[in-house]
């Protein structure tokens, strides 16, 4: 499997830049703005695009394939400091809970994204589809 998006968006709000960013209707809301979100991981190209769209920080884009044991989390950084490729820093769940440690793997700073960064981290192959943001040592 590659890069593919995760969107943990469960709330109905009336919301859906995730579908206008996504240039390959990966993901859909719809007419009904306050649906949630549906992913058709098939045509994902694990862009990233969805990432810096969303507003609730909800899109992320994970490669379990990363290592044999380890996955690589995509995910919007919007703090300062940035962290840098090869820092240790901690991964959190959507509960703020550290799940596990992480190193940065890459940082992504585009006017392309509208300069919200994207910090790609690896963490451990069992902790990728909770990791949702993550704390500086
Ligand atoms: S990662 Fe790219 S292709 Fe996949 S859902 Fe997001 S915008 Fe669409
Ligand atoms: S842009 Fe983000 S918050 Fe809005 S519907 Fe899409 S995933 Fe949910």
């Amino acid at each position: 499997m590659a890069r593919k998006v995760l969107v943990d968006c469960p709330e109905r709000i009336p919301c859906n830049p995730c579908e206008y960013a996504c240039q390959t209707g990966a993901i859909r809301v719809g007419e009904d703005l306050t649906a949630i979100p549906e992913v058709n991981l098939d045509l994902c190209t694990g862009c990233g695009r969805c990432i810096v769209a969303c507003p609730g920080q909800a899109c992320f884009v994970v490669d379990l394939d990363y290592s044999p044991h380890e996955a690589s989390v995509d995910i919007p950084y919007e703090y300062l400091p940035l962290p840098v490729k090869g820092q240790q820093v901690r991964a959190r769940n959507n509960e703020g809970e550290v799940i596990c440690q992480a190193h940065v793997d890459k940082v992504i700073v585009s006017p392309k994204n509208d300069h919200t960064p994207i910090v790609r981290l690896i963490v451990p192959k069992d902790k990728a589809l909770q990791v949702r943001a993550l704390a500086m040592e």
